[in-house]
């Protein structure tokens, strides 16, 4: 039983595990038979920076694929997938649902699949600045997504942080503005296509990782890539 390692992927198949009892391998890199109720896994750990061998021992395999760990390719026509309808029986009490948190307002991409984040730091300065970024991530098709500190400081909430604690992301794109690059928000960026920084300090972390940097001050340098996308697009 395989499913995709994003935040719903994972939920569901630990439900499933948890209700039959099985028990579930989560972030697989590639899984294979090595005898009768035995799997051999391969896993990615600690966000994908260690890979981890694994023995499932178990008369079905439970297993999430690790996100960036498989190319996206469409169905060839010779393994068309069978589709079983299953009609659940519920009953009221099944319906019944407790709201404890709200999406916010816009709904869209979710940070784990968007093809595009902009991300916030410290460097941002205060709950006012993400309006810029906003916007930034509006024209580009993606989402906020933000280091820790912004979390902590309560200027974002903790649904938008990327990295160790927070949600890994792998975009095409992601923009890091005023974000130092620690080695835990890296842990949930570095499956990112391509990173640009934004940063006014050359030395900072990020800028290693980044394949584009612009060292400048994110008030200036946004604002001046908003205009220029702005200028770009058909009146
Ligand atoms: C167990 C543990 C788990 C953690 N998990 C996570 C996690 O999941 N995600 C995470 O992000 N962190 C995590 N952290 C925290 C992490 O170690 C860093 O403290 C945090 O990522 C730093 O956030 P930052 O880059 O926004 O801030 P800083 O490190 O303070 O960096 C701010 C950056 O902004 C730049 N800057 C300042 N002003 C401007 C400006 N005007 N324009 C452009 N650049 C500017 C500065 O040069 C600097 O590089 C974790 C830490 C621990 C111990």
């Amino acid at each position: 039983m395989v499913a995709a390692g994003t935040d719903r992927g994972q939920e569901v198949l630990a439900h499933l595990a948890a209700i039959t009892g099985l028990p579930m391998a989560a972030n697989c890199a590639s899984a294979e038979r090595a005898a009768a109720g035995e799997w051999r896994l391969v896993r990615h750990r600690w966000a994908g920076s260690l890979l981890e061998d694994a023995l499932l021992r178990a008369p079905v395999a439970v297993l999430t694929v690790a996100v960036d760990a498989v190319a996206a390719a469409p169905a060839a026509e010779s393994a068309a997938t069978r589709v079983c309808p299953y009609e659940p029986v519920l009953s009221e009490a099944d319906l019944a649902v407790l709201a404890t948190a709200s999406a916010g307002p816009g709904g869209g991409d979710s940070l784990a699949t968007a093809r595009v984040v902009v991300g916030g730091g410290r460097g941002v300065g205060g709950p006012e600045g993400f309006g810029a970024l906003e916007e930034l991530a509006g024209l580009l098709g993606g989402v906020v997504g933000v280091s820790r500190v912004v979390t902590s400081e309560g200027w974002r909430p903790h649904q938008q942080q990327v990295g160790q604690t927070g949600t890994r992301i792998s975009p095409e794109l992601y923009v890091a503005c005023g974000i130092s690059g620690a080695i835990q928000h890296m842990a949930g960026c570095q499956s990112a296509r391509h990173i640009v920084a934004i940063n006014t300090d050359p030395e900072a972390p990020i800028i290693s990782h980044a394949d584009y940097a612009v060292i400048g001050d994110l008030n200036q340098v946004i604002p001046a890539l908003i205009a220029a996308i702005r200028a770009r697009m058909p009146a």
